[in-house]
């Protein structure tokens, strides 16, 4: 994984080391002594990733990270504090400073290897949703979310009755909701995409215990499209390194020593929360945009830019299968009046019943669109000349037959569509003509507006 690599350190031989293992890893790597320098670098050549000296007590280096941290514009850089002393409150302070992980001297080499990729890969999935965010934002789709976050979903993997009181305890006290215990099978099993738990936390007894069935269960749980976006963080023994770094390749977001005091267990679980409701917030932007760019806001009908898509790819699947393809256009008879007599809002709700019943009376394949204000366009795939005629009366009767309750005075109002209908040859269209498909049926749509409106005209020159 390439990415760039700032190493912060007032010692020469921690500076010399740390960069051969960067540069062996394919990093590409600058080294600086204080912590001004690395603003002046951070600002000419911006690093993915710090690696700061944190062993001395002096407060510049804490300082310098908690105000990366608190600047927009550097706070994604990911932060790994080198050289903190091996405790429990030491690594805590550090990661209060503001450092995404900590590590102890001397360096385990797979294990910062592990850690490094491991925030990298973080980093390049924010970055990425970010840069779609920004995207979609600019082709004008809001944040339709609430900016409040939901309490946090946990879940502890632990075999009933589960040793882990303690830690337990630790979660359901420092987090917002309680934390659910359930075994490896039911998390694996009870989980659908919709409802899963934000965080898996997943305890190992021992260095002896089996860790082969708790490596399978991250590889699952990272891979399977019900669980693959939740956050996972491991619990490891201390003095077992390199199991640490295996857990973070296999996809753990996170590991944790089973001695971390109860602050940094819950640092670390509520970063991983946040993270994936983030990840979940930008992710449903991005779909609730891409749907506001192709749909009516007022039928929730899809819209031409949708259509003009669309069709090309039902008429290539038409032409592959050697089936025809329908498409009928419609038009509702004298809505000017309607307007004119109810009023604007009143056609509004017109609108919105007949997309309703067209969109409930036809198949799941078949294309319902508003393409203007009064006007709306169906394909209908693999379907004969006869089919769709009958599905075209059958429309024009579910409008004329039942009239529209518009809250008026004066009863329900009776509404009639024309449609235009033209069908392409038995073998399929070419998707060349779907545009020429389209003005047939207009065509078509026109003849039965002048033969009379309420009625269905079926163009029969074949595409
Ligand atoms: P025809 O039978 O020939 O189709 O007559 P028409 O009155 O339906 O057709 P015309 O093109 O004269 O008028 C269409 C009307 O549709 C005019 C316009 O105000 C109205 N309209 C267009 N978009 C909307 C909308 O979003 N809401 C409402 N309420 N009316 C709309
Ligand atoms: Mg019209
Ligand atoms: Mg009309």
């Amino acid at each position: 994984m390439s990415g760039r690599i700032l190493i912060v350190d007032n010692v020469a031989t921690n500076r010399i080391v740390l960069r051969a293992a960067m540069q062996a890893a394919q990093y590409t790597v600058d080294a600086c002594t204080t912590p001004a320098q690395a603003r002046a670098s951070i600002a000419i050549n911006r690093p993915d990733l710090i690696l700061v000296n944190l062993s001395g007590v002096a407060a510049e280096e804490t300082g310098f990270c908690t105000a990366l941290k608190a600047d927009p514009d550097t706070g994604g850089i990911a932060i790994i504090a080198t050289g903190v002393p091996d405790t429990a409150r030491a690594r805590l302070a550090a990661l209060d400073a503001g450092a995404d992980e900590v590590l102890a001297r001397p360096t385990h080499d797979a294990l910062l290897l592990a850690r490094i990729r491991s925030l990298l890969r973080a980093r390049a999935a924010t970055d990425e949703l970010f840069l779609r965010d920004s995207t979609s934002r600019a082709l004008g789709f809001h944040d339709s979310q609430s900016p409040f976050a939901a309490a946090g979903r946990v879940t502890l993997i632990a075999a009933p009755p589960s040793p882990w009181h303690d830690l337990t305890a630790v979660l359901n006290r420092g987090l917002d909701q309680p934390v659910q215990t359930r075994d490896a099978c039911a998390a694996l099993r009870d989980c659908d995409a919709a409802d899963c738990p934000d965080l898996f936390i997943i305890p190992v007894a021992s260095r002896e215990s089996d860790t082969g069935a708790l490596f399978s269960l991250v590889s699952d749980l990272r891979s399977r499209p019900e669980t693959r976006l939740s956050c996972l963080l491991v619990v490891v023994p201390a003095n077992a390194p390199d199991m640490a770094a295996l857990f973070l390749d296999l996809g753990a977001d996170d590991v944790v020593l089973h001695d971390a005091l109860p602050a940094e267990m819950i640092l670390r679980a509520r970063t991983l929360v946040q993270r994936k409701q983030l990840h979940d917030r930008l992710r449903r932007n991005l779909r609730d945009g891409m749907q506001a760019a192709v749909t009516d806001p007022l039928t929730g009908l899809f819209n031409r830019r949708y259509v003009d898509h669309h069709l090309t790819r039902m008429s290539a699947q038409c032409t592959a299968a050697g089936r025809a393809l329908a498409v009928m256009m419609i038009d509702i008879d004298h809505f000017k009046a309607i307007n004119d007599r109810y009023g604007h809002a009143a056609g509004d709700r017109v609108l919105v019943a007949i997309a309703q019943r067209l969109r409930d009376n036809l198949r799941a394949v078949d294309l319902v669109a508003r393409i203007g204000g009064e006007e709306f366009l169906i394909a209908m795939p693999r379907t004969t000349a006869e089919q769709a005629q009958g599905a075209a009366n059958r429309l024009r009767r579910l409008i004329n037959q039942t009239p529209f309750d518009l809250g008026e005075a004066d009863g329900p109002t009776r509404v009639t569509i024309s449609v235009g209908v033209a069908l392409s040859g038995a073998a399929g269209p070419d998707q060349q003509d779907m545009v020429r498909m389209c003005d047939l049926a207009d065509a078509a749509l026109y003849r039965a507006k002048s033969g009379g409106r309420d009625r269905v005209a079926m163009e029969t020159s074949i595409v």
